[in-house]
């Protein structure tokens, strides 16, 4: 259990007074004892010198029916507890009072002698109790330790104001008003205490107001600099963020020109090869129909040898915007390579690919190829391969598709031929 210090000052205190106060009755009682007993010393000695000389002459004339009187007579008199008169031989004449002595230790035996014509012939004892002294010194020690207490209590309890006020208060707020910086987290009290005195407690207070002050100061300073330091950071980071994303902007644009081709926007060889490898072991897993289209345009040298070779690079920009326009989403068209493109076309058998490159090729015909005001006439040559599983690698359906497209050209361009050894039926067939 923890105490307060007011708790063990109220401790302190009233032990000190239990114990001062003790003392103090034991003291008063020694100090009284000395007279009481004089007191009771002087009664006791004039009571028995009174009994030895009212005895002499009766003593002197073996009276023992009056010494028996005159023993009685004595003992019945204020704490005379025991009264023996005895001749020259000690034997007991007469008694009167408690018989039995020993049993009775609170008491004190004065002797006198009997005197008969200056001849001792006797003596007299009286014994008088000391109980009535006892108990006035017993009720006096606890009337002055009742006394001391009460006295040393006051004396305690204005002893403990001026200490709560002088002293526990003050150390109380210096400890409040750190507790309360501890628990708000900061380095230091805002607020400075008030400094009520010029003593020990009040110099304290004074220099925890400096020490306060000066810890404000350097966690102000602190504080702007963290601030500083904060707002550069973050200027970095704007910084930063910037140039990583013109970085990532640059990556991804060199990303993008890796797999695009420059003049037509259209993925490139890379994109091309990398996509039907993907989609030949899709179809090869799952069996499904992927068929892949290649093109040329026809007589493309002639283009540029008569044209200009910025009309051959018309041409093929408006053959790349076409293809666009005609395929799917999930179909994949290329420029491979001069005037060369190719097509992955995904969940497609050769008949709607066939479909596809008729719409297609009818699309590029239809499509005014003007260049400085002359008209120029594009056809391609198309050959068309779809995946077989006699086919174990994508290059072989691309050898495939290459050779139908071999085949067109041989057959006199502006047609497509589909892969012989896929479909035979559909070999032979000419776009008109
Ligand atoms: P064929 O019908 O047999 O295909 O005849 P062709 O004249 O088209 O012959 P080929 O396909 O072999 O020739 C392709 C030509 O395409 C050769 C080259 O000068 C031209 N070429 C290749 N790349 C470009 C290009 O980026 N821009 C232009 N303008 N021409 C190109
Ligand atoms: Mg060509």
């Amino acid at each position: 259990m923890q105490f307060g210090l007011s708790t063990k000052l109220i401790g302190y205190v009233m032990a000190g007074v239990l114990i001062t106060s003790a003392a103090i009755g034991v003291v008063r009682v020694q100090n009284e004892r000395g007279p009481l007993g004089e007191m009771i010393d002087k009664a006791g000695q004039s009571v028995a010198n009174a009994t030895a000389s009212g005895a002499a002459s009766l003593v002197a004339g073996y009276d023992y029916g009056n010494l028996e009187i005159l023993a009685q007579n004595v003992a019945k008199q204020n704490n005379v507890i025991r009264v023996v008169i005895r001749n020259q031989s000690g034997r007991a004449m007469a008694q009167s009072g408690q018989t039995d002595a020993g049993s009775d230790k609170n008491y004190k035996r004065f002797n006198s002698p009997i005197l008969f014509d200056g001849q001792a012939i006797g003596a007299t004892s009286v014994d008088i109790s000391t109980d009535a002294m006892e108990s006035a010194l017993n009720a006096l020690y606890w009337r002055v330790l009742v006394e001391q207490i009460a006295f040393g209590t006051v004396l305690g309890l204005i002893v403990y104001l001026f200490t709560s006020f002088g002293i526990v208060s003050p150390i109380h707020n210096l400890t409040t008003a750190m507790e309360e910086a501890v628990k708000q987290g900061d380095s230091f009290i805002v607020r400075d205490l008030e400094v009520k005195s010029r003593d020990e407690i009040g110099r304290l207070v004074s220099v925890f107001n400096t020490l306060n002050k000066s810890l404000a100061d350097y966690h102000r300073q602190l504080q702007g600099k963290i601030d500083f330091a904060n707002e550069e950071l973050r200027e970095k980071n704007i910084q930063l963020g910037g140039r990583t994303r013109e970085l990532e902007h640059a990556l991804d644009l060199l990303g993008a020109m890796a797999t695009t081709d420059w003049l037509t926007e259209l993925p490139n060889r890379r994109k091309f090869d990398e996509t039907l490898s993907r989609m030949f072991h899709q179809s090869e897993r799952f069996a499904e129909d992927i068929t892949l289209v290649l093109f040329d345009i026809d007589l493309f040298k002639q283009v540029n040898d008569t044209h200009g070779h910025g009309a051959g690079d018309e041409v093929l920009r408006d053959i790349g915007t076409l293809l666009r326009l005609h395929v799917r989403k999930s179909d994949l068209p290329a420029r491979l390579g001069g005037d060369e493109f190719g097509i992955v076309l995904y969940h497609t058998n050769i008949e709607q690919a066939t479909m596809f490159v008729d719409i297609l090729t009818e699309s590029v015909r239809a499509h005014p190829f003007n260049y400085d005001g002359f008209r120029m006439n594009i056809s391609l040559s198309v050959g068309i391969a779809q995946y077989t599983e006699a086919m174990k690698t994508p290059q072989e359906l691309y050898y495939a598709a290459d050779k139908a497209l071999y085949q067109a050209k041989n057959a006199g361009r502006n047609c497509y031929r589909v892969y012989a050894d896929a479909i035979p039926q559909l070999q032979e067939r000419i776009t008109s």
